[in-house]
């Protein structure tokens, strides 16, 4: 049957590539990483008013083997951030992690010996959400963006993500957008493990 006779029949053309990035689109299952008071906008974005079911996301998973977006919502410290990068680690490729608000983000105002200046310095984060706390609507904006990017990628680029994400050294992916400020000093290298 030639491409001709189809017409009028209801079809589409398309490749793999933007077939496996739709559904993975459409189906990112978030990692309820929710350490504070972030947390609780992270939480009502679940909830019947913002509805984040609308874009396929609403099944939240307490175990990492389950999901593949992490949402980091609150301020880690260095003792918490080993727990973070360890989870992170338990989640199957493909995965991709959103920063919720100052804290995550740069430290916030939370410019202290105990506390981590940007999770981007352990993980690779692919969105970054300004506010403190973000509103519902912000997150859920950054979950669209997530999307965006989800919906570029090629199955291959994958491939190089994980090369990436086992690298440990997220600041040297030129790929990935981070925030300025904070650098680990050499006693917190060794207290979260970073080799670098
Ligand atoms: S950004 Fe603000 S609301 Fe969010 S964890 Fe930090 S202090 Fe709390």
């Amino acid at each position: 049957m030639g491409i001709d006779n189809l017409q009028g029949e209801g079809f589409l053309t398309t490749t793999l590539d933007q077939v496996i990035a739709w559904a993975r689109k459409n189906s990112l299952w978030p990692m309820p990483m929710g350490i504070s008071c972030c947390a609780i906008e992270m939480m009502a974005t679940a909830s019947p008013r913002f509805d984040i079911s609308r874009f396929g996301s609403e099944v939240m998973r307490f175990t990492p083997r389950q999901c593949d977006v992490m949402i980091v919502a609150g301020t880690v410290t260095y003792k918490m951030s080993t727990v973070v990068r360890k989870i992170y680690d338990q989640m199957p490729e493909p995965k991709w992690v959103i920063s919720m608000g100052a804290c995550a983000s740069s430290g916030g105002m939370f410019r202290s010996y105990s506390v981590v200046q940007g999770i981007d310095q352990f993980i690779p984060v692919d969105v970054f959400v300004a506010g403190c706390p973000p509103r519902p609507e912000a997150l859920l904006n950054a979950l669209m963006e997530l999307q965006k990017k989800v919906q570029r990628e090629q199955t291959g680029d994958r491939v190089h993500a994980m090369k990436r994400s086992s690298s440990r050294n997220p600041r040297h992916d030129p790929g990935r957008a981070r925030p300025s400020q904070g650098t680990l000093s050499g006693c917190h290298r060794r207290y979260i493990g970073v080799p670098w």
